[in-house]
């Protein structure tokens, strides 16, 4: 992965369906930052988490759009001990219905085989079933979103006390961290 890649995206979530949420950040800031500008980027960064299309339709990412922010919206209400929305449900479980992605053990790791005749689709159907695994599964109440400033981006707590409180101690943490350290 190149460099380019990691400065575009912020690719350093646990939770796939969570990193790509992360595609717009700063969503309780000022100006929250979309950083899928255009089909050509989610085509960049589905390449970065092992889902690589060779091309990206601009009606294919509206719908990636809307499926991100469907998760998001899930994601929030969990976070907050709220049951998601029924209608985000739906667009979760029909985003994830309508993929035909296959698991695959390659030489190290596992890979995903995308169609050849709609692999966005696919490729959304394996975010959106990441999604209801997490969301839905025996770690939701581990679920959180970050309390880095202006950051509210969604991560999965794997930390033994259950407390942590950012999406990435790299980014979010240590922003916190200096501040601190600049007002004490
Ligand atoms: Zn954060």
């Amino acid at each position: 992965m190149t460099e380019d890649v990691r400065r575009l995206f912020r690719l350093d979530n646990e939770v796939l369906a969570f990193r790509f949420t992360a595609t717009l950040s700063d969503r309780a800031g000022a100006s929250p930052r979309e950083r899928l500008t255009g089909p050509a980027l989610l085509q960049l960064w589905l390449e970065a988490v092992g889902l690589g299309v060779a091309d990206v339709a601009p009606a294919e990412l509206k719908r990636a759009v809307a499926l991100r922010e469907a998760i998001y919206r899930a994601g929030a209400a969990i976070a907050s001990g709220a049951r998601p929305d029924a209608a985000d449900a739906r667009a979760l479980n029909a985003a994830a219905a309508a993929g035909h992605a296959k698991p695959a053990l390659g030489d190290e790791r596992a890979e995903w085989c995308l169609t050849k005749a709609a692999p966005v689709r696919d490729a959304l159907g394996v975010l959106a079933t990441d999604a209801i695994r997490v969301l839905g599964g025996p770690d939701r109440g581990r679920v959180k979103k970050c309390e880095g400033p202006g950051c509210a981006g969604l991560f999965l707590d794997s930390s033994r006390a259950n407390n942590r409180r950012w999406c990435s101690m790299n980014t979010c943490g240590n922003k916190v961290k200096k501040a601190r350290i600049a007002t004490s």
